[in-house]
C-alpha cells in the first residue's frame, strides 16, 4: 500500500472511524477524514499525523443527513484526490435512552441508511484501481431475527433494489406514527432497523458491483467503548475498527463480497 491508494473513512473525527483512519494512515495510504464539525476533523488529522508521521491525511466536512454537504464532499474529493479505492462507511447515529418515535426513526434511518446510500452511490463512479472496497459498518443490533413478522422478513430479504428497502423504511416510520409497526412485525429498535437495512443493502450493492470486481462487505465492530455506547463497551474503539480495516486491506486474491463480518470471521445474520 502507498499514498496512491485513497481511503475515505466517514465519521472519523472520533470513535471507531478515527481508529480505522489512523490504522489505514499507518499502512501508508492516503486517508480522507470526514467530520460533521470541521474543527474536530482538524484535531483528528493532527492526532493521526502524530501517530503516522509523514502520512498523507486529508479532511473535509461531511454530514450524511445533508444532501448539499454530501455533494460538496464528493466534488471536493474528485478535485483533490481524483477518486478513491477504499470507502469505509463508518458514520452512524443512535439516540440514547428510551427515545422512540416516528420523527426519531426517520432521523436515524436518514443518517444510517439513506445518507450512507446517498454518499455511496455518488462515490461508486469515482472508485479506482483493480479491486476497490466498500466496508459498511453495520451492527449485530440489526440481525434478521429482530423482524418478528414472517411476511415482512420475506419482503425485506426478497428486495432487490435500495428503492424497495427505502420504501420499507418509510413503512416502518408510518407504522410508528399510526401505532401499527409492532403488528406488522417491526421491532421497537430504530437503530437496529436502520442497520438491518444497511446489511440488506450491502448484499444488493455487492451483487450489483460484482462485475466491477468491487469487494462490498458489512461488518459489526462489537460493543465498543465510544461515545455511542457512552464508553461502556467491552472492546476498545481500535479493536472495533480491526475487522473494518482487515476487510479494507484484504488481498484481491482473497476476494469476498456481500458478507457480514465480525472479529475477522463471517457472521450468520
Ligand atoms: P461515535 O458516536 O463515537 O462516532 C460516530 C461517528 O459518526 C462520529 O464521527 C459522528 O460525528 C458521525 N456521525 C453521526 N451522525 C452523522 C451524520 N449525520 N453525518 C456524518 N457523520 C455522522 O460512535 P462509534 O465510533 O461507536 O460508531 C461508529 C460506527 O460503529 C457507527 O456506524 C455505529 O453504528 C457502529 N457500531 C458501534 C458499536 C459500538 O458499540 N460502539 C456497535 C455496533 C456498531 P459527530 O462526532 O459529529 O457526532
Amino acid at each position: 500500500w502507498d499514498a496512491n491508494t485513497v481511503a475515505v473513512v466517514t465519521g472519523s473525527n472520533k470513535g471507531i472511524g478515527f481508529e480505522a483512519a489512523r490504522m489505514l494512515a499507518e499502512q501508508g495510504l492516503t486517508v480522507v477524514v470526514t467530520s460533521r464539525d470541521v474543527e474536530q476533523g482538524k484535531a483528528a488529522v493532527a492526532k493521526i499525523k502524530e501517530a503516522a508521521p509523514g502520512a498523507r491525511v486529508l479532511m473535509h466536512q461531511l454530514d450524511l443527513a445533508n444532501a448539499a454537504s454530501v455533494d460538496g464532499f464528493v466534488s471536493w474529493l474528485q478535485q483533490e484526490a481524483g477518486g478513491l479505492t477504499i470507502l469505509v462507511n463508518n458514520a452512524g447515529f443512535a439516540y440514547k435512552g428510551n427515545i422512540f418515535g416516528a420523527e426519531e426513526a426517520k432521523t436515524t434511518l436518514d443518517i444510517n441508511f439513506a445518507g450512507t446510500r446517498r454518499l455511496t452511490e455518488k462515490l461508486v463512479p469515482l472508485l479506482q484501481g483493480p479491486c476497490p472496497r466498500i466496508v459498511n459498518v453495520s451492527s449485530r443490533a440489526g440481525l434478521r431475527s429482530i423482524i418478528k413478522g414472517k411476511d415482512l422478513l420475506g419482503r425485506l430479504t426478497a428486495a432487490t433494489s435500495p428503492d424497495q428497502l427505502a420504501a420499507m423504511a418509510d413503512e416502518f416510520v408510518a407504522g410508528i406514527r399510526d401505532g401499527t409497526y409492532g403488528k406488522q412485525g417491526w421491532p421497537s429498535s430504530m437503530y437496529g432497523t436502520s442497520k438491518l437495512l444497511v446489511s440488506l443493502w450491502t448484499a444488493q450493492l455487492a451483487a450489483q458491483l460484482a462485475g466491477r470486481h468491487v469487494m462490498v462487505n458489512a461488518m459489526c465492530p462489537g460493543w465498543c467503548r465510544t461515545d455511542m455506547s457512552s464508553q461502556s463497551g467491552n472492546k476498545s474503539a481500535a479493536e472495533g475498527a480491526d475487522t473494518a480495516v482487515w476487510l479494507a486491506l484484504r488481498s484481491p486474491q482473497d476476494f469476498v463480497t456481500g458478507g457480514f463480518w465480525g472479529e475477522r470471521g463471517s457472521i450468520s445474520w
